[in-house]
């Protein structure tokens, strides 16, 4: 999609006063002590089955809990943390974090997976089965807790190590998603080469499909293999309940999105969970005319 791949880029080189700020931050040496601190924080935003308006897993969000500045996205931080030599101890924290979100909702009852967003580069890091596995022992948790979100990039679809390192996490039993999909260029080769589970359409699709042909072909495209390989498919960015029923309409199970739920700090899922005795609902049913 065009116009957000040139957003991007315009954000990427003409940076508002507000990134630069964010980004002198970075550059200013806060992030060593954000990470020491343990500033960053994990917010989880449920994945909903659009029938039922029930959770069926959540997304691990990273914020960056400034003293100042208060809650930074992740976008602004990710960057500086790729390059800075820090993304092992972030990844590490991240998963530590998730899980422990993961292995408190399970103590309430509630067995959905947490997913993890990984960075393209941490795919070239060996070390990450085993420290997947470690935070996994570390919360007594099977390896089918854990979904990791990956994007599409060269990184995943060229090297020999990532194919090793993602081989070696779907032994552990860890669900694979392919985050994001269809916003960059080698789509249908990852798919052939990295063993996913799941399919996220990307949040531009969702947002255009309604009045937007090509989105819509988009989005009907990614549900059909979906089917063909078998794979979950969740639609990022519902925000409205007609989008909700075009999706379920073309044959989409699950989706994500303010419709359903904001990302929340991990207090919030378990005052959400604790509420009622029923199961979790977060929209309700759908009435299906066919059923
Ligand atoms: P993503 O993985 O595609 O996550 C979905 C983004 O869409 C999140 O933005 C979420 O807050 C937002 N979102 C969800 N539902 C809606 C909606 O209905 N409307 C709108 N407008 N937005 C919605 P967020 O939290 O700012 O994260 C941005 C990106 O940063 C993520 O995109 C992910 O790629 C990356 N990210 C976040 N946390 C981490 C992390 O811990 N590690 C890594 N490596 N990347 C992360
Ligand atoms: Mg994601
Ligand atoms: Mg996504
Ligand atoms: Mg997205």
């Amino acid at each position: 999609y065009q116009a957000k791949r040139t957003g991007r880029s315009v954000a990427a080189y003409a940076p508002d006063n507000d990134t630069a700020d964010r980004a002198r931050l970075v550059v200013g040496g806060m992030l060593p002590r954000a990470v020491a601190e343990k500033e960053f924080i994990l917010q989880f935003q449920p994945i909903v089955d659009l029938a039922s308006g029930e959770p069926i897993s959540a997304e691990a969000l990273a914020r960056w809990q400034h003293p100042d500045k208060g809650m930074v996205d992740p976008r602004s931080f990710l960057g500086s943390i790729e390059r800075s030599g820090l993304l092992t101890a972030f990844t590490d924290a991240v998963l530590d974090q998730a899980l422990a979100g993961a292995a408190r909702w399970r103590e309430l009852g509630c067995r959905w997976p947490v997913a993890v967003n990984i960075s393209p580069r941490s795919l070239l890091d060996r070390r990450l089965p085993a420290l997947v596995t470690r935070r996994l022992d570390d919360h007594g948790l099977p390896g089918d807790a854990l979904v990791l979100e990956l994007t599409e990039s060269h990184t995943v679809s060229q090297l020999d190590i990532v194919d090793k390192v993602l081989a070696e996490l779907a032994e552990l039993g860890c669900m694979i998603a392919l985050d994001d999909f269809g916003t960059g260029y080698s789509s249908l080769s990852v798919l052939s080469r990295v063993p996913a589970k799941e399919l996220k359409i990307d949040r531009s699709f969702v947002t255009q499909m309604e009045n937007t042909p090509s989105a819509a072909a988009v989005v009907r495209s990614h549900l059909e293999l979906g089917r063909h390989l078998d794979l979950l498919v969740v639609a990022e960015g519902v925000e409205r309940d007609s989008q909700r029923r075009m999706l379920w309409d073309l044959g989409c199970t699950a989706g994500q999105g303010h419709l359903f739920a904001k990302p929340m700090p991990i207090e919030e899922v378990v005052a959400l969970i604790s509420a009622d005795d029923g199961p979790v609902r977060l929209a309700e049913p759908l009435h299906d005319p066919a059923a």
